[in-house]
């Protein structure tokens, strides 16, 4: 088969080859499938550069999230047939630990990482085991559901699971531009709150917005917390969804209203901070990390998105001999919504 490969980890986007590779066989319980689409993510960036902190072997197919067609099935395999459309999760959880039977799959400390430890979805087809997939509901185009499986189940957990979002609180999103954040947009929308997003740019700021936004934070030139209670009347949030870390984290914990909670995914921004506790005693105030979904979210927002309720947001699409293009743009900065690899 065709897949995008690294032989090493490189800063340099020629890293990543176009060449032939081993088409997997799936073992007992596993299930082969033909990828329609992939889409890229930080994580994939991050690992070709080996900075992702988890070793991958060479040669190595990345790629953390993909969609496609069942084509063959292992022994054993009850549950999947040729030509089910399945959503691989990239965590490939063993089903057995402590974690993994009380129902918090996503804190199974026994999984593989799909297009990490074990080659993903830069490819023409990927193996992974029938406990491991999500149907994709009909009508769902496989670019859509690539684009969104991961960015609205990450932000389902983080809102919905994590800083239980109610009927008519103010959401702050920090990184309002981003696949995530976006998507936490769309998601605190639908729960019925009132949205506050920021972002650095006033561009993504106004595609914010048309995602429902019902206020926006530049914070290149605005404070967040004193621009969060300028606009609550002085009260601040009563949720946050934080993914930058350092000095945003920081005014975004200055943003919240007593009571309030704020999920974290993540800290490009800055991972070491100084926060003052005394604020989190004083407001009962928490900082909750999460950032890994699980199946049963992802089944969630997919039949949302095929519903037309959560929109999926694409900003390019490339072919599989593009992917070095794809890192490229998105290690640019310069996009909205996610690059789609399609097949
Ligand atoms: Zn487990």
């Amino acid at each position: 088969m065709k897949a995008a490969v690294i032989h090493d980890y490189g800063e340099g986007f020629d890293t990543i080859k176009y060449e032939d590779v081993q088409t997997p066989v799936p073992g007992t319980g596993e299930l082969l499938i033909k990828v329609h689409a992939n889409a890229v993510n930080h994580c994939d960036t991050d690992l070709r550069k080996g900075l992702f902190g988890v070793a991958s072997s060479m040669p190595h197919v990345m790629g953390v999230d993909a969609v496609g067609e069942v084509v063959h099935v292992g022994e054993g395999v009850s549950q999947f047939r040729p030509g089910d459309r399945v959503a691989p999760h990239f965590m490939l959880t063993c089903g057995v630990c402590s974690d993994c039977i009380d129902g918090k799959e996503n804190l199974c400390a026994h999984a593989d990482v799909l297009g990490v430890t074990v080659w993903g979805g830069y490819a023409e087809y990927l193996k992974c085991g029938q406990n491991h997939v999500v149907r994709i509901p009909d009508g769902l185009s496989w670019e859509d559901a690539v684009a969104g499986q991961v960015p609205f189940a990450t932000a389902w957990e983080a809102l919905v699971e994590v800083a239980k979002i109610r009927l008519g609180e103010t959401v702050l999103v920090t990184a309002a531009g981003g696949g995530v954040g976006s998507a936490g947009v769309q998601i605190a929308k639908l729960a019925g709150a009132r949205v506050i997003a920021a972002a650095g740019d006033d561009g993504k700021l106004e595609r914010a917005r048309e995602l429902g936004a019902d206020e926006v934070i530049n914070y290149t030139n605005e404070n967040i917390g004193d621009a969060a209670r300028a606009l609550t009347g002085g009260r601040g949030v009563d949720a946050c969804l934080e993914m930058i870390g350092g000095d945003i984290l920081i005014q975004s914990v200055d943003a919240l209203a007593s009571g309030a909670r704020m999920a974290s995914i993540g800290a490009h921004g800055g991972e070491k901070i100084e926060l003052d506790f005394v604020e989190f005693f004083r407001k009962h105030i928490s900082v909750h990390g999460c950032g890994r979904s699980t199946k049963a979210q992802v089944e969630r927002v997919l039949a949302l998105m095929a519903e037309g309720k959560l929109k999926p947001v694409i900003h390019k699409t490339f072919g599989l001999d593009e992917a070095a293009a794809a890192h490229e743009v998105m290690e640019s900065r310069n996009f909205f919504g996610r690059m789609v690899l399609t097949r």
